[in-house]
């Protein structure tokens, strides 16, 4: 297969009042490529003035009215054209999004990448979400009617990861934007380039200036004063539970609405009546994929004891097939993590591997990749599900297999974790599927089948996974204000 020509970058800078612009205070930060260690670009340092100033041109353009108070179709209209220039601009998005965090850019598809369609898809579904969106009133005997208004609340502060830069961000300014909002944008440090393509969109369709508004930098510098300033009625946050923490600390003074999508242990439990035809590959691909950085990764795989040994054999060889290499090559699927940090956090959670269990397969630098933050898929087996390799969230290609005798048990093992994100569940008896499902304590729960969205269900974690809950009718709760008004129906 053939080898992707890299992207070309520019400075990456703010997008703030619908212009690009430098930090106030003209620091910079260097964007990495994680496959190569290089320095590809440098990017704006946000500091509060930035903020400051983002935010004031959203609540200028809240104000204004222009998007606030535009009708439903005419938001329907942008926002649809928004997404059908997400994917006419697929092949781009995608070659940043490598560059920046070292997703491989997979083999060619007919269409927009799955990545893109997906992100092309949030605006769409919003789009017509918020048209279709109902009011609801209630009349008591004649003497009262009463009906709800759900209007835009403000500005919004929407801070994301890296781990899915583009999808997971339009996941969150689809709705935030869609319900009439403004928002203050701030990525992660370590994915500050393929958002630039919608900045781009966003002034191409004339989206009034100042709705959207991006500040790139780090959490301390840039994302705290975003959460702390007064005009940000509310925080959407996706990333990890220690930051969520320090956020809703934050935000506690000001009484500001939160959404937190955080991280996730979450336990692939197979049954012996399993077909493992589907279930292994699918396994090797939910803690394999994006190299294991997934909030979703079925990190815990649990097996039925009486087909541990086939299970192990056949997961060894599904492993296989996730040859490392430049992200840029289409024939990889198994990219590098996104940065040194992380490479090193990944190897020392190896090292705990080593003294906690035994290490099956994996456990390093995969041969030939001297350069670039590769971890080889790797697979940990003879622990116990208390051991910190099974309780802590390891962000690589790590799986640890645990084995368990009937659904009791596994249910015991899955629910023993301060996570309640995900859980995927292998077998042909429905009765066990369901028995199982219902007392697993994750808010999201896979049958026999991969990831796979429906997005007017709500999103979210259990536990320490999540507060709140987004997709549908929910993210509109999150979004919007809702009012009653109540009056006779009787002159008086
Ligand atoms: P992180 O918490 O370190 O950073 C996330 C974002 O928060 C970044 O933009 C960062 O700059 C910013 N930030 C950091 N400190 C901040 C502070 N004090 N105030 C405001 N903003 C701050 O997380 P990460 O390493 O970028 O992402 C990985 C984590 O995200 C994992 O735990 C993963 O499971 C989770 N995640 C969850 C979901 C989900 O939908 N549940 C999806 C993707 C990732």
């Amino acid at each position: 297969m053939s080898t992707v020509d890299l992207p070309e970058v520019s400075p990456r800078l703010h997008f703030i009042g619908g212009e690009f612009i430098g930090s106030r205070v003209g620091e910079t930060f260097d964007a990495v490529n994680p496959a190569t260690e290089e320095v590809t670009t440098s990017a704006a340092r946000g500091r509060t003035e930035d903020v400051t100033a983002a935010v004031d041109a959203a609540r200028a353009a809240f104000e204004a009215g222009e998007w606030s108070r535009a009708k439903p179709s005419f938001r329907r209209e942008m926002l649809s054209k928004v997404a059908d220039l997400i994917e006419a601009r697929s092949d781009e998005i995608i070659r940043l999004q490598s560059l920046e965090m070292g997703a491989p850019i997979g083999p060619e598809t007919k269409g927009p990448h799955p990545v893109v369609a997906r992100s092309a898809w949030n605006f769409r579904f919003f789009a017509e979400e918020q048209e279709l969106a109902r009011n609801e009133s209630f009349n008591r005997d004649d003497s009262l009617l009463t009906y709800t208004m759900s209007d835009p609340a403000g500005v919004f502060g929407l801070i994301t990861p890296w781990n899915g830069p583009f999808m997971l961000s339009t996941w969150k300014m689809a709705p935030c934007l869609a319900y009439g909002n403004s928002a203050v944008h701030k990525p992660s440090e370590l994915s500050p380039l393929s958002m630039q393509v919608l900045c781009e969109i966003f002034q191409e369709v004339g989206l009034p200036a100042g709705v959207y508004n991006r500040v790139l930098g780090y959490g301390p510098e840039a994302g705290v004063p975003l959460v702390e300033h007064d005009d940000v009625v509310g925080v959407s946050f996706t990333g990890s539970p220690a930051t969520a923490r320090d956020i809703a600390a934050r935000v506690a003074p000001g009484l500001k609405r939160t959404s937190f999508e955080l991280g996730g242990k979450s336990a692939n439990i197979i049954f012996a009546d399993a077909d493992l035809k589907r279930a292994l590959p699918a396994a090797a691909m939910s803690i394999f994929m994006n190299s294991g950085q997934a909030c979703v990764a079925g990190s815990r795989i649990l097996v039925q004891r009486p087909i541990l040994d086939e299970f192990l054999a056949g997961f060894e060889k599904a492993a296989d097939a996730w040859k490392p290499g430049s992200p840029f090559d289409r024939s990889t699927r198994l990219g590098p993590l996104v940065a040194k940090r992380q490479y090193d956090r990944v190897m020392s959670y190896l090292d705990i591997a080593r003294e906690e269990g035994r290490i099956l397969f994996g456990g390093g630098r995969p041969e030939g990749l001297d350069k670039g933050y590769f971890v080889a898929p790797t697979c940990i087996i003879d622990t116990n599900r208390s051991a910190r390799i099974c309780q802590e969230e390891i962000f690589g290609p790590v799986a640890v297999v645990l084995p368990f005798d009937d659904a009791d048990d596994a249910l015991a093992i899955a629910n023993d974790s301060t996570y309640g994100l995900a859980g995927y569940i292998w077998t042909d008896s429905q009765s066990t599927a369901h028995y199982v499902s219902h007392r697993l304590e994750t808010a999201l729960i896979w049958i026999n089948a991969g990831f796979d969205r429906d997005l007017r269900q709500p999103f979210g974690g259990l536990k320490t996974s999540g507060v709140g809950r987004e997709g549908g009718g929910r993210s509109r709760e999150f979004y919007t204000e809702t009012r009653f008004t109540s009056f006779p129906l009787v002159p008086r």
